[in-house]
């Protein structure tokens, strides 16, 4: 890293011991375990409360449950530039998605609070509540409160365990039947900037410390039903069946191809499949598939639905099975505007870091939070593109390298929006 030019090198070992002590909140040999809610996330989040004072924030719990921290500017009129992420993880997770953006963000407002410098603009630190959604099939819980992006779904939601969402939320301080006291009107953030880990593989390959995203992917769910004829195993001839099984599989073949070979959309992947009566000496009467296409081009997206309902057609007419494909949701992808994009770009020139531009195949808190605010994410390198696994790993060296560029940016931010 080149720290000599820069005016507030930030205290990178410090930046990685708070990544570390955070991480043995939930840690197992075979992963995290810092699900929503959890008491290792609630002991996370009081552990990082406890950084964020120190670093001069004051702290608050908004009715979602999210974590604010605020440091006011110099100019208290100014609408607030936001730093954050998550804490959460995925059951088997790793120590660096999303804990990156909040101890990167909080290491940024305690290395200009040691300098002296005060920003223009208050500061704030936002630790989204349940973002990775594990718990409630539900995700983006706290950035979507925060947009005014809630359904009625979200808030009548109940866990595996018969838990609902509200007495969960209350758990870590919020009270969702005032989840309306969350919202920020558009205009009261002036930015929102979100550093992260890849979570793919492309930074890793090229060698190049700083991912500038230019947005984030769209994501269309799916689920096809397939109806043959459940039949005898051992008398019905091959000629005569109708095998709901064999017509999924057929389809399985046709939607990797679809990203794979044909190139209709960047991926997709059927995730989930399902034969009824699932028995070894029964032909399967039916099949389910549950399957999702992800892309930033929308249109490629159309496209790749198009492709789906045609192969769907094909496989009914030569197997002599019914097949109803129903789409389940359908998240549109977020753009990064050009002129926050050239920002982060930028930030990694003042930082002599190389970057490269790429879209985000994950989602993220951004997405929800680009409603009001306007908003840049910048990603650093995971290492073999591994993340949501116990072998997640960014280096201490690109960590520090992220979390220097988003100190730049920032400053930058702060000088011009
Ligand atoms: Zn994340």
């Amino acid at each position: 890293m080149v720290t000599t030019m820069l005016l507030y090198p930030i205290n990178a070992a410090r930046l990685n011991r708070s990544l570390e002590e955070l991480g043995r909140f939930g840690e197992t040999s075979y992963g995290m375990e810092r699900l929503a809610f959890s008491p290792a996330d609630i002991a996370s989040r009081n552990y990082t409360m406890e950084l964020m004072r120190k670093a001069g924030l004051e702290t608050r719990i908004d009715t979602a449950g999210n974590i604010i921290g605020r440091k006011s500017g110099s100019e208290d009129s100014f609408p607030a530039i936001a730093l954050g992420s998550h804490t959460d993880t995925v059951p088997y997770g790793g120590k660096y998605d999303g804990a990156l953006g909040v101890m990167g963000a909080i290491e940024v407002v305690q290395t200009l609070a040691e300098r002296g410098h005060t920003t223009r603009h208050p500061v704030e630190v936002l630790v989204f509540t349940n973002e990775e959604g594990t718990r409630y099939h539900r995700w983006l819980i706290g950035s979507r409160a925060m947009a005014g992006l809630l359904e009625q779904e979200d808030l009548d939601a109940v866990d595996d365990e018969g838990v609902s969402l509200s007495s969960r939320v209350a758990d870590v301080g919020g009270d969702l039947s005032r989840v309306d006291g969350a919202v920020r009107r558009a205009g009261e953030l002036a930015a929102y900037i979100e550093l992260h880990i890849e979570q793919g593989p492309n930074l890793h390959r090229s060698g190049t410390p700083l991912g500038v995203v230019t947005g984030i992917t769209g994501r269309a769910v799916f689920e096809v039903d397939i109806e043959g004829t459940t039949n005898h195993a051992g008398t019905t001839p091959m000629a005569d069946r109708h095998d709901a099984l064999v017509s999924a599989s057929k389809l399985v073949l046709d939607i990797r191809k679809m990203a794979a070979e044909d190139e209709i959309c960047r991926v997709t992947t059927v995730g989930s499949i399902q034969a009824t009566p699932n028995a070894v000496n029964v032909i399967p009467g039916s099949a389910k598939l549950g399957l999702e296409f992800r892309d930033v081009d929308m249109d490629a997206m159309a496209a790749a639905e198009r492709e789906l309902n045609r192969a769907a057609q094909r496989t009914s007419a030569s197997d002599g099975v019914a097949i109803t494909v129903n789409r389940h949701r359908f998240n549109p992808s977020v753009p990064i505007d050009s002129g926050m994009q050239s920002l982060v770009a930028e930030a990694a020139g003042r930082c002599g870091l190389a970057w490269e531009a790429l879209p985000s195949g994950a989602g993220h808190d951004a997405q929800a939070i680009a409603s009001i605010a306007p908003m840049a994410m910048l990603f650093v390198p995971s290492v073999d593109g591994i993340s949501h696994a116990v072998a997640e790993y960014s280096t201490p060296e690109d960590c520090a390298n992220g979390t220097q560029a988003l100190l730049e940016l920032l400053l930058m931010a702060d000088n011009r929006i």
